[in-house]
């Protein structure tokens, strides 16, 4: 098929090719561009053009030249966002990081690595543990997904509870702005409090405001030993009560995760080990650390909780462990087999208001006739809540609809956020002005405008369009 003529582009691409981009690098077929066009979110889209820069000054020549022609930018790591970060307009052209995976240091003294943006956050791990020392931030897409992608959402998993979440382990930053002029920000000090913290900034900036190049991460020593149990209880709140209590018997868990009765339910036949029927919560726990000080936590988890949950498995070995795992990994699978849809929203509360969280969204399942099912990170508030539903029936996506805004107001109205981890993106941005003011807002879109006057990077992300505000 002959390709349609586009004098800009192909000017752009002549422009590209002069100034050392090769035609590998240049992704002009359309079957090819709509490789890089979809995310998670199962939108997609096709951009104008693909590039696969190979480097930073690479990434400064495209965003130089698009800036004379003023193109927009759409930045790109492995696509697994799950809020449309990465879907590009037709008119604009994709820089995918993807190439740009070197890990370029390990400084182990200082204990930083210093990485390229599409280094898959899974292989630094890797990396890093051959020395000994650790990544913590796990998003439970680490196997595909870029620290690139991870940075730019601010990323975390279930062991931000003990660790955090990406932005506590960037240190510093190469980024480039929209002219294509490289900024560079933070350093390997631990303390640096010299201007104002554009790192921290960039952090989460869901590519709308520069495209980062270089990363220094923060390192810390592998844990010596963990720990993994699984406790039941006969209540939300039995739950949340032992969470807390957990906490204040200096019980430290590095994860615990939660599922409510509708994922027990889901998943409760063919688990290895058989769960209670009156069980209405499950939490999973994992104690990391130093090998005494993990024999001395379990042991007081096991104290503290021998009369109040319905069940209390340890594992003693790493079989257990991962067979104690596989309810929360059958997790998404198996409630895909209680609709043919389902609306997913990763809400975040703090942790004492989840069962309040997990109350009022059992009265909002009632009230709309749709099952909600909850689980995710009890230790850090962050809740995936699914809607289930059949999308096809016009009444229940509509009832499905009216879900999403009534879960965004429990959350807020319990002193929550709209997104723990995925970000706003283009799906949650007709929800923005619900959590934040119009002045909170408009000093946000003033950093934008800072950095991006002409609105060309990223658009269409985080803030509500015209077209949202419209729709409300
Ligand atoms: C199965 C699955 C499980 C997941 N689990 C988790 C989880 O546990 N926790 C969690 O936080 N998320 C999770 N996610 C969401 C997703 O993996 C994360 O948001 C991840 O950080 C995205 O990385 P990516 O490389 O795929 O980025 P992309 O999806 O390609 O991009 C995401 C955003 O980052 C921007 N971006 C990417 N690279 C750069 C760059 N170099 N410079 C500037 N901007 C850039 C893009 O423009 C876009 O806005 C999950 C997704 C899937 C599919």
């Amino acid at each position: 098929m002959t390709e349609p003529v586009n004098p800009i582009r192909n000017q752009f691409i002549e422009e590209l090719k002069t100034s050392g981009f090769t035609s590998k690098q240049i992704i002009v077929a359309d079957e090819s561009r709509a490789c890089y066009g979809y995310d998670a979110t199962r939108q997609s889209a096709d951009p104008m053009l693909v590039l696969l820069p190979e480097n930073g000054p690479q990434v400064e020549t495209a965003l130089r030249l698009a800036a004379k022609k003023e193109l927009k930018i759409f930045p790109r790591g492995a696509a697994s966002g799950m809020s449309g970060g990465s879907i590009p307009s037709s008119d604009g052209i994709i820089i995918s990081l993807t190439r740009m995976k070197r890990i370029l240091e390990i400084d182990q003294e200082n204990m930083i690595a210093t990485v390229e943006p599409g280094v898959v956050t899974g292989e630094l791990q890797e990396e890093v543990s051959r020395l000994g020392l650790f990544y913590p931030p796990d998003p439970a897409s680490l196997a595909f997904s870029t620290i690139g992608g991870n940075v730019a959402e601010n990323a975390g998993g279930p062991r931000a509870v003990k660790y955090g979440v990406t932005a506590d382990y960037v240190m510093g930053l190469e980024a480039v702005l929209i002219n294509g002029e490289t900024i560079k920000c933070g350093n390997k000090c631990i303390k640096s409090v010299s201007g104002y913290d554009l790192t921290s900034l960039l952090v989460g900036s869901e590519g709308t405001l520069a495209v980062i190049t270089k990363i220094l991460l923060k390192l810390l020593p592998a844990p010596e030993a963990v720990k993994t149990s699984l406790l039941a209880f006969p209540s939300m709140t039995a739950a949340a009560h032992a969470i807390n209590n957990m906490f204040k018997n200096q019980i430290e868990p590095s994860t615990i995760e939660f599922l409510d009765h509708h994922s027990i339910n889901a998943v409760r036949d063919g688990l290895p080990f058989t769960l209670p029927k009156e069980a209405d919560t499950v939490l999973l726990v994992e104690i990391d650390g130093t090998t005494p000080s993990v024999l001395l936590q379990s042991q007081k988890l096991k104290e503290l909780f021998k009369d109040d949950a319905l069940l209390l498995i340890e594992a003693q070995n790493e079989s257990e462990r991962a067979q104690l795992w596989t309810a929360r990994r059958r997790l998404s699978p198996a409630i895909a087999n209680l609709a043919p849809h389902k609306i997913n929203e990763d809400i975040a509360v703090p942790r004492a208001a989840i069962p309040d969280v997990i109350a009022r969204l059992e009265k909002l399942s009632e009230k709309i006739a749709l099952p909600i099912v909850c689980f995710g990170h009890a230790g850090d508030g962050n809740i995936h809540v699914n809607v289930m539903l059949d999308k096809d029936d016009p009444d229940q996506a509509r009832r499905g609809h009216q879900a999403i805004d009534e879960i965004f107001t429990i959350t807020l109205e319990l002193g929550g956020t709209l997104s723990g981890e995925h970000g706003i993106g283009n799906t949650k941005s007709a929800y923005f002005d619900k959590e934040w003011s119009p002045t909170t807002i408009a000093a946000m879109k003033s950093i934008k405008q800072a950095f991006d006057p002409d609105n060309r990077l990223n658009p269409g992300k985080i803030f509500p369009t015209q077209e949202d505000l419209q729709c409300q």
